[in-house]
């Protein structure tokens, strides 16, 4: 296996990634909150590490990706403060809370599926594990870095910040995260202002519940994560990713809260996407900017002049470094969709090639730059770049202009199948349907004319028929009620 760096924001370094147990690799996402729609940005950071969980597949790992869905504890702000989300919907669409759940995680399901996500290997809910999440709080208040304060859990931070260093996912000391917080008033249960919930009190009219040794309540948001990663990858695992705004308080109140209770760091590599944002503001529930991969794709929208394909913007994300900011822009948009085409345009070429006996080109050197380029912390745009240096070979040599061996046109199909069908997880799509009505069409044709031959007893040419399908992939059955035919 070639060596692959990637950026861990723990060390804020570019790193030779060592799995702990390879070929295993354990990687936790931050899932959804389903307590609406996933907009386009949601999406990016989704789409981001499915190519990175495909490329670790890719070259080889054998890989555990566990990507929870956040279907309770989720309250307005860091602060976990104001109304649970959840309830508030509910009330809102006079629904029971898990209707509401069950609703937005099925339209994210689907929303992944039309981008071509891959499903993660287990997608663990935070209403699932409420007896791992309690474990993990009585752990904490037992090792000391918790506090309880009338039926609600609180982490001490600047105890723990005496044993371990709070901040230092965003390379920050305590003092300068004090600063930016405001004073606590004497209303406040907390004794500590970065101090946060692990398990929150349930009021009388709180929908979502559960007993626990403080009362009825429900968990804080970070505790969930921490819980679950731990279940399913161990205490100390490969990695672990999310979007960049989820450093300053998730990220580092789970590590926070695993440390306090293995006294180990949790995660070895830390990764985190970068934001998509529309004019320069992030793509948000919040802004009121964020666009539905609905609307995108029917283009009913005031902000977009079309409608665009789910690959099109697939293709969009794939030209951008997962850790630089991608603004949305129709133009943007619109060349993306372009270049797609361009791509799956020349591997239709590629199909179609004809071999000559000597070659002009060094296809294995462009092989290996693709490598070069994933294992460069996953650059998909310098990939990209490399990939359309492929489609101006396939073009000019359609074109008579250079010449390909058998093995160069072999070696380009397997460059497209690896890293535009596999790693960047493209796919055909118009054509797709096209095709397949075509080949319906005639299959059904050739199959016909097999039965007329058999009405006249021509059976060598009938079992002809059956044997060129089959040998092209076609398998026949033949029944009393006629023939039919798969793939
Ligand atoms: P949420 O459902 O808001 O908790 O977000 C789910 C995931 O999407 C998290 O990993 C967030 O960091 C990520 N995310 C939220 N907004 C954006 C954005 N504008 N661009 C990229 N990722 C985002
Ligand atoms: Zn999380």
């Amino acid at each position: 296996m070639q060596p692959l760096f990637l950026y861990n924001t723990l060390t804020r370094k570019k790193e030779e990634f060592k799995a702990i147990k390879p070929p295993l690799v354990g990687l936790y996402v931050c899932g959804p909150t389903v307590y609406s729609d996933v907009h386009l940005g949601n999406c990016r950071t989704f789409i981001s590490f499915d190519m990175i969980y495909r490329y670790l597949i890719h070259i080889g790992y054998k890989v555990r990706y566990v990507r929870n869905i956040t279907d309770a504890g989720h309250l307005e702000g860091d602060r976990d403060e104001g109304d649970d989300k959840f309830a508030k919907k509910a009330k809102l669409e006079q629904v029971e809370p898990m209707e509401i759940v069950q609703k937005y995680t099925v339209g994210f399901h689907d929303v992944m599926q039309a981008f071509n996500n891959m499903p993660p290997s287990i997608e663990p809910t935070a209403t699932g594990h409420i007896c791992e999440q309690i474990e993990m709080i009585k752990e904490i208040i037992e090792k000391g870095f918790a506090y309880v304060v009338d039926g609600t859990v609180y982490f001490d931070v600047e105890k723990y910040n005496k044993d371990f260093s709070y901040g230092q996912l965003t390379n920050r000391k305590l003092e300068e995260l004090l600063e930016g917080t405001r004073e606590l008033s004497g209303q406040d249960e907390k004794h500590g202002r970065l101090d946060f919930a692990l398990w929150i009190k349930a009021k009388p009219e709180t929908l979502m519940r559960w007993p626990s040794p403080w009362g009825w309540g429900f968990p804080g948001w970070h505790i969930e994560c921490s819980a679950m990663s731990s279940k399913y990858l161990g205490d100390v695992f490969d990695i672990h990713g999310g979007g960049m705004d989820l450093q300053a308080t998730h990220h580092t109140n789970e590590i926070a809260q695993s440390q306090a209770c293995n006294h180990k760091a949790p995660v070895n590599y830390w990764m985190h996407t970068n934001m998509l944002t529309v004019n320069g503001v992030r793509m948000s529930k919040s802004a009121g900017n964020g666009f539905l991969p609905g609307e995108l794709f029917t283009g009913d929208h005031p902000l977009l002049e079309k409608g665009y394909s789910p690959m099109g913007v697939r293709f969009f994300m794939m030209q951008t470094h997962y850790h630089s900011t991608l603004d949305f822009s129709n133009e943007a948009l619109q060349a993306s969709e372009k270049g797609f085409e361009r791509l799956m345009e020349a591997h239709n070429t590629l199909l179609t090639l004809t071999a000559a006996s000597t070659s002009t080109e060094d296809i294995k050197a462009l092989q290996q730059k693709c490598y070069d380029a994933m294992n460069d912390d996953f650059n998909t745009p310098v990939l990209v770049a490399h990939l359309f240096d492929t489609v101006r070979i396939i073009n000019s040599a359609n074109d008579g202009k250079l010449s390909l061996t058998q093995a160069d046109i072999d070696l380009l199909k397997t460059i497209y199948q690896n890293f535009v069908f596999d790693v960047m997880g493209l796919k055909k799509e118009k054509e797709n349907s096209k095709t397949t009505a075509v080949l319906d069409k005639v299959v059904n044709l050739v199959l016909d004319i097999r039965n007329k031959a058999k009405v006249e007893k021509n059976f060598p040419l009938s079992d002809e028929i059956r044997n060129k399908l089959t040998d092209a992939g076609v398998q026949i059955k033949d029944t009393k009620e006629g023939s039919s035919w798969k793939i």
